[in-house]
Protein backbone atom coordinates (compact mmCIF):
# COMPACT_ATOMS: atom_id res chain seq x y z
CA UNK A 1 0.00 0.00 0.00
CA UNK A 2 1.12 3.69 -0.50
CA UNK A 3 1.68 6.63 1.22
CA UNK A 4 -0.61 9.38 0.11
CA UNK A 5 2.45 12.06 0.96
CA UNK A 6 5.02 10.13 -0.39
CA UNK A 7 3.26 10.33 -3.94
CA UNK A 8 2.26 14.05 -3.82
CA UNK A 9 6.06 14.86 -2.98
CA UNK A 10 7.39 12.61 -5.46
CA UNK A 11 5.08 14.32 -8.09
CA UNK A 12 6.12 17.76 -7.01
CA UNK A 13 10.00 16.62 -7.45
CA UNK A 14 8.58 15.79 -11.26
CA UNK A 15 7.44 19.36 -11.76
CA UNK A 16 3.73 19.26 -11.24
CA UNK A 17 2.05 22.19 -9.11
CA UNK A 18 -1.11 19.89 -8.40
CA UNK A 19 -1.14 16.13 -7.42
CA UNK A 20 -4.37 14.39 -6.11
CA UNK A 21 -4.84 10.47 -5.93
CA UNK A 22 -8.21 8.61 -6.04
CA UNK A 23 -9.58 5.45 -6.03
CA UNK A 24 -9.92 4.00 -9.73
CA UNK A 25 -14.12 4.24 -10.79
CA UNK A 26 -16.75 3.03 -12.58
CA UNK A 27 -17.68 6.15 -14.59
CA UNK A 28 -20.96 4.41 -16.44
CA UNK A 29 -22.79 7.76 -16.17
CA UNK A 30 -20.12 9.71 -17.76
CA UNK A 31 -19.68 7.34 -20.31
CA UNK A 32 -23.91 7.47 -20.97
CA UNK A 33 -23.02 11.47 -20.67
CA UNK A 34 -21.01 11.22 -23.98
CA UNK A 35 -22.69 9.31 -26.17
CA UNK A 36 -25.20 12.09 -25.59
CA UNK A 37 -23.11 14.84 -26.43
CA UNK A 38 -21.96 12.53 -29.32
CA UNK A 39 -26.00 12.01 -30.90
CA UNK A 40 -26.01 15.91 -30.37
CA UNK A 41 -23.40 15.93 -33.21
CA UNK A 42 -21.57 18.18 -30.56
CA UNK A 43 -17.96 15.90 -31.05
CA UNK A 44 -18.17 17.35 -34.62
CA UNK A 45 -14.72 15.97 -36.49
CA UNK A 46 -13.42 14.87 -33.23
CA UNK A 47 -13.49 10.91 -33.94
CA UNK A 48 -11.27 9.90 -31.60
CA UNK A 49 -14.10 10.95 -28.97
CA UNK A 50 -16.73 8.52 -30.20
CA UNK A 51 -13.71 5.42 -29.88
CA UNK A 52 -13.41 3.55 -26.43
CA UNK A 53 -16.28 4.90 -24.80
CA UNK A 54 -16.11 1.55 -22.63
CA UNK A 55 -12.89 1.64 -21.52
CA UNK A 56 -13.09 5.24 -20.61
CA UNK A 57 -16.08 4.30 -18.55
CA UNK A 58 -13.82 1.66 -16.54
CA UNK A 59 -10.16 2.02 -16.44
CA UNK A 60 -9.31 -1.37 -15.49
CA UNK A 61 -10.42 -2.25 -19.64
CA UNK A 62 -7.18 0.23 -20.31
CA UNK A 63 -5.03 -0.60 -17.36
CA UNK A 64 -6.05 -4.41 -15.68
CA UNK A 65 -5.92 -4.20 -12.29
CA UNK A 66 -6.07 -0.39 -12.02
CA UNK A 67 -6.46 0.72 -8.31
CA UNK A 68 -5.66 4.45 -7.69
CA UNK A 69 -5.40 7.18 -10.34
CA UNK A 70 -3.09 9.61 -9.67
CA UNK A 71 -3.87 13.10 -11.36
CA UNK A 72 -0.98 15.97 -12.09
CA UNK A 73 -1.28 19.29 -13.18
CA UNK A 74 1.45 21.64 -14.47
CA UNK A 75 0.37 25.08 -14.51
CA UNK A 76 1.19 27.23 -17.81
CA UNK A 77 0.17 30.76 -17.73
CA UNK A 78 1.82 32.87 -19.23
CA UNK A 79 2.03 36.64 -20.66
CA UNK A 80 -0.05 35.93 -23.58
CA UNK A 81 -2.96 34.20 -21.34
CA UNK A 82 -4.42 37.10 -20.49
CA UNK A 83 -5.61 37.76 -23.88
CA UNK A 84 -4.76 39.93 -27.06
CA UNK A 85 -6.36 42.92 -28.51
CA UNK A 86 -8.86 42.68 -30.53
CA UNK A 87 -7.65 43.49 -33.49
CA UNK A 88 -4.83 40.99 -33.54
CA UNK A 89 -5.29 38.35 -36.74
CA UNK A 90 -2.26 36.18 -34.91
CA UNK A 91 -4.25 35.32 -31.70
CA UNK A 92 -1.98 31.64 -30.73
CA UNK A 93 -3.49 30.04 -27.47
CA UNK A 94 -1.11 29.99 -24.89
CA UNK A 95 -0.60 26.43 -24.57
CA UNK A 96 0.77 26.05 -27.63
CA UNK A 97 3.56 28.91 -27.93
CA UNK A 98 5.20 26.37 -25.39
CA UNK A 99 7.20 22.78 -25.90
CA UNK A 100 4.58 20.35 -26.68
CA UNK A 101 3.06 19.59 -23.39
CA UNK A 102 2.37 15.72 -24.54
CA UNK A 103 6.08 14.88 -24.41
CA UNK A 104 7.30 16.87 -21.11
CA UNK A 105 4.37 15.43 -19.46
CA UNK A 106 4.82 12.17 -20.30
CA UNK A 107 8.53 12.53 -19.01
CA UNK A 108 7.62 13.91 -15.64
CA UNK A 109 4.65 11.09 -15.07
CA UNK A 110 7.30 8.61 -15.62
CA UNK A 111 9.66 10.09 -13.07
CA UNK A 112 6.66 9.59 -10.48
CA UNK A 113 6.22 6.60 -11.49
CA UNK A 114 9.24 5.33 -11.57
CA UNK A 115 10.05 6.64 -8.32
CA UNK A 116 6.94 4.93 -7.29
CA UNK A 117 8.32 1.40 -8.72
CA UNK A 118 12.17 1.92 -7.02
CA UNK A 119 9.53 2.65 -3.50
CA UNK A 120 7.96 -0.84 -3.48
CA UNK A 121 8.22 -3.00 -6.46
CA UNK A 122 4.77 -4.32 -6.69
CA UNK A 123 4.31 -1.07 -8.45
CA UNK A 124 3.01 -1.51 -12.09
CA UNK A 125 0.96 1.07 -14.08
CA UNK A 126 0.63 2.88 -16.82
CA UNK A 127 0.65 7.20 -17.29
CA UNK A 128 -0.94 9.05 -20.05
CA UNK A 129 -1.88 12.50 -20.93
CA UNK A 130 -4.55 12.55 -23.98
CA UNK A 131 -3.01 9.89 -24.76
CA UNK A 132 -5.99 7.17 -24.06
CA UNK A 133 -9.44 7.61 -23.53
CA UNK A 134 -9.23 8.55 -19.62
CA UNK A 135 -12.24 10.75 -18.08
CA UNK A 136 -9.49 13.19 -16.82
CA UNK A 137 -11.05 16.08 -15.65
CA UNK A 138 -13.58 14.25 -13.69
CA UNK A 139 -11.29 11.88 -11.81
CA UNK A 140 -9.45 15.37 -11.37
CA UNK A 141 -12.93 16.62 -9.32
CA UNK A 142 -12.43 13.43 -7.60
CA UNK A 143 -8.45 13.83 -6.42
CA UNK A 144 -9.58 17.72 -5.16
CA UNK A 145 -7.60 19.16 -7.52
CA UNK A 146 -10.77 21.74 -8.93
CA UNK A 147 -14.32 22.04 -10.37
CA UNK A 148 -15.58 21.78 -13.46
CA UNK A 149 -16.31 25.32 -15.15
CA UNK A 150 -19.02 26.22 -17.77
CA UNK A 151 -16.73 26.52 -19.91
CA UNK A 152 -16.44 22.65 -19.43
CA UNK A 153 -12.71 23.04 -18.50
CA UNK A 154 -11.21 21.75 -14.45
CA UNK A 155 -11.54 25.25 -12.52
CA UNK A 156 -8.55 25.19 -10.20
CA UNK A 157 -8.21 27.27 -7.12
CA UNK A 158 -4.94 28.45 -7.14
CA UNK A 159 -3.83 28.65 -10.91
CA UNK A 160 -7.62 28.79 -12.44
CA UNK A 161 -7.94 26.72 -15.95
CA UNK A 162 -4.64 27.12 -17.16
CA UNK A 163 -3.80 23.53 -16.00
CA UNK A 164 -2.44 20.99 -18.29
CA UNK A 165 -3.09 17.77 -17.02
CA UNK A 166 -1.84 13.75 -16.77
CA UNK A 167 -2.53 10.91 -15.14
CA UNK A 168 -1.14 7.87 -13.69
CA UNK A 169 -3.05 4.76 -13.29
CA UNK A 170 -1.32 2.10 -10.71
CA UNK A 171 -2.25 -1.42 -9.31
CA UNK A 172 -2.15 -0.63 -5.49
CA UNK A 173 -4.25 1.40 -3.56
CA UNK A 174 -3.21 4.12 -0.78
CA UNK A 175 -3.08 4.60 2.71
CA UNK A 176 -5.88 7.35 1.93
CA UNK A 177 -7.36 9.48 -0.62
CA UNK A 178 -8.51 12.71 -1.94
CA UNK A 179 -11.72 13.92 -1.83
CA UNK A 180 -13.73 16.67 -4.07
CA UNK A 181 -13.22 19.95 -3.07
CA UNK A 182 -16.33 21.45 -1.19
CA UNK A 183 -17.67 25.29 -0.87
CA UNK A 184 -15.81 26.41 -4.27
CA UNK A 185 -17.34 27.01 -7.69
CA UNK A 186 -18.64 29.44 -10.54
CA UNK A 187 -21.04 31.06 -8.33
CA UNK A 188 -23.29 33.16 -10.63
CA UNK A 189 -20.47 33.87 -12.92
CA UNK A 190 -20.83 33.44 -16.74
CA UNK A 191 -18.28 35.39 -18.11
CA UNK A 192 -16.75 32.01 -20.23
CA UNK A 193 -20.52 31.69 -21.89
CA UNK A 194 -20.37 35.46 -22.74
CA UNK A 195 -17.16 35.40 -23.87
CA UNK A 196 -16.91 32.72 -26.48
CA UNK A 197 -17.22 34.56 -29.73
CA UNK A 198 -19.10 31.70 -31.56
CA UNK A 199 -21.30 31.03 -28.32
CA UNK A 200 -20.26 27.55 -28.16
CA UNK A 201 -20.59 26.59 -24.89
CA UNK A 202 -23.94 25.37 -23.74
CA UNK A 203 -24.13 24.29 -20.09
CA UNK A 204 -21.12 22.75 -19.19
CA UNK A 205 -20.76 21.57 -22.88
CA UNK A 206 -18.83 22.75 -25.97
CA UNK A 207 -20.86 22.29 -29.04
CA UNK A 208 -17.12 21.51 -30.86
CA UNK A 209 -18.88 22.08 -34.24
CA UNK A 210 -18.72 26.07 -33.33
CA UNK A 211 -15.51 25.62 -31.50
CA UNK A 212 -12.50 28.24 -32.59
CA UNK A 213 -10.19 25.34 -31.39
CA UNK A 214 -11.12 22.60 -32.75
CA UNK A 215 -11.69 24.62 -36.29
CA UNK A 216 -7.76 25.90 -36.17
CA UNK A 217 -6.43 22.61 -35.10
CA UNK A 218 -8.23 19.26 -35.95
CA UNK A 219 -8.02 18.19 -39.74
CA UNK A 220 -11.30 19.56 -41.45
CA UNK A 221 -12.12 20.57 -44.63
CA UNK A 222 -14.86 23.25 -43.91
CA UNK A 223 -13.37 26.51 -43.17
CA UNK A 224 -16.26 28.75 -42.96
CA UNK A 225 -16.34 29.25 -39.07
CA UNK A 226 -15.29 32.77 -37.76
CA UNK A 227 -11.97 32.46 -36.04
CA UNK A 228 -11.95 36.21 -34.70
CA UNK A 229 -8.22 36.41 -35.02
CA UNK A 230 -7.31 32.83 -33.63
CA UNK A 231 -4.91 31.14 -36.02
CA UNK A 232 -3.98 28.48 -33.42
CA UNK A 233 -6.47 26.99 -30.80
CA UNK A 234 -8.47 29.77 -29.00
CA UNK A 235 -7.87 31.10 -25.31
CA UNK A 236 -11.37 33.44 -25.08
CA UNK A 237 -13.42 31.31 -22.56
CA UNK A 238 -10.21 31.26 -20.28
CA UNK A 239 -8.74 34.63 -20.47
CA UNK A 240 -12.11 36.05 -19.16
CA UNK A 241 -12.02 33.55 -16.03
CA UNK A 242 -11.52 35.84 -12.87
CA UNK A 243 -9.34 32.56 -11.32
CA UNK A 244 -7.07 32.92 -14.33
CA UNK A 245 -6.67 36.89 -13.60
CA UNK A 246 -5.39 36.01 -10.47
CA UNK A 247 -3.50 32.82 -11.01
CA UNK A 248 0.64 33.01 -10.81
CA UNK A 249 2.61 32.60 -14.04
CA UNK A 250 4.44 29.35 -14.61
CA UNK A 251 7.23 28.30 -12.81
CA UNK A 252 8.29 24.97 -14.36
CA UNK A 253 11.29 25.42 -16.99
CA UNK A 254 8.95 23.29 -19.65
CA UNK A 255 6.37 25.63 -19.77
CA UNK A 256 7.63 28.82 -20.76
CA UNK A 257 6.76 30.73 -24.17
CA UNK A 258 9.30 29.23 -26.93
CA UNK A 259 7.90 32.18 -29.21
CA UNK A 260 6.24 35.54 -29.56
CA UNK A 261 3.09 35.65 -31.53
CA UNK A 262 3.10 39.00 -32.36
CA UNK A 263 6.87 38.97 -33.25
CA UNK A 264 5.78 36.31 -36.68
CA UNK A 265 5.28 37.37 -40.15
CA UNK A 266 3.34 34.39 -41.35
CA UNK A 267 3.95 35.52 -45.16
CA UNK A 268 7.41 35.71 -44.60
CA UNK A 269 8.43 32.86 -43.17
CA UNK A 270 9.14 29.55 -45.36
CA UNK A 271 8.57 25.98 -44.87
CA UNK A 272 12.05 25.44 -43.53
CA UNK A 273 12.14 27.87 -40.79
CA UNK A 274 8.68 26.93 -39.99
CA UNK A 275 10.05 23.63 -39.25
CA UNK A 276 13.20 24.25 -37.26
CA UNK A 277 11.19 26.74 -35.34
CA UNK A 278 7.93 25.36 -34.75
CA UNK A 279 8.73 21.40 -34.53
CA UNK A 280 9.04 21.37 -30.21
CA UNK A 281 5.73 23.25 -30.35
CA UNK A 282 1.99 22.32 -30.46
CA UNK A 283 1.88 24.50 -33.52
CA UNK A 284 3.92 21.35 -35.58
CA UNK A 285 0.29 19.57 -35.48
CA UNK A 286 -0.49 22.01 -38.00
CA UNK A 287 1.15 23.62 -41.22
CA UNK A 288 2.84 26.35 -42.33
CA UNK A 289 0.08 26.28 -45.25
CA UNK A 290 -3.18 26.27 -42.71
CA UNK A 291 -1.81 28.77 -40.45
CA UNK A 292 -1.64 31.34 -43.06
CA UNK A 293 -4.81 30.64 -44.22
CA UNK A 294 -6.48 31.15 -40.69
CA UNK A 295 -3.85 34.62 -41.05
CA UNK A 296 -6.10 35.15 -43.93
S1 LIG B 1 -12.12 27.71 -27.19
FE1 LIG B 1 -12.92 29.64 -28.06
S2 LIG B 1 -14.51 29.02 -29.53
FE2 LIG B 1 -14.07 27.23 -28.22
S3 LIG B 1 -15.56 27.35 -26.59
FE3 LIG B 1 -13.76 28.45 -25.83
S4 LIG B 1 -14.09 30.59 -26.43
FE4 LIG B 1 -15.54 29.34 -27.60
S1 LIG C 1 -15.44 32.32 -16.26
FE1 LIG C 1 -16.82 32.14 -14.51
S2 LIG C 1 -18.31 30.55 -15.14
FE2 LIG C 1 -16.55 30.38 -16.50
S3 LIG C 1 -15.24 28.83 -15.53
FE3 LIG C 1 -14.53 30.84 -14.81
S4 LIG C 1 -15.64 31.14 -12.87
FE4 LIG C 1 -16.69 29.51 -13.99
Amino acid sequence: MLNLAQIKDYAHRAGFDLCGVTPSLNLTTEGEFLKQWIDHGFSSTLGYMERNIDKRADITRLVEGAKSVIVCGVAYKNEFSNGYSDDCRQKIASYALNRDYHKSIKQMLKQLLNNLKELDKSVSGRVFTDSAPVFEKRYAVEAGLGWIGRQSLLVTPQFGTFVLLGVAIINQECDSYDSPLQGVGCGNCHRCIDACPNNAIIDRHIDTRLCISRATIEQTDDNSLPLHGWIFGCDACQSCCPYNHCAPMATNPHFTPLFNPLDIDWQKIDEAEFSLRFAPTPLSRSSLRRIRENVE
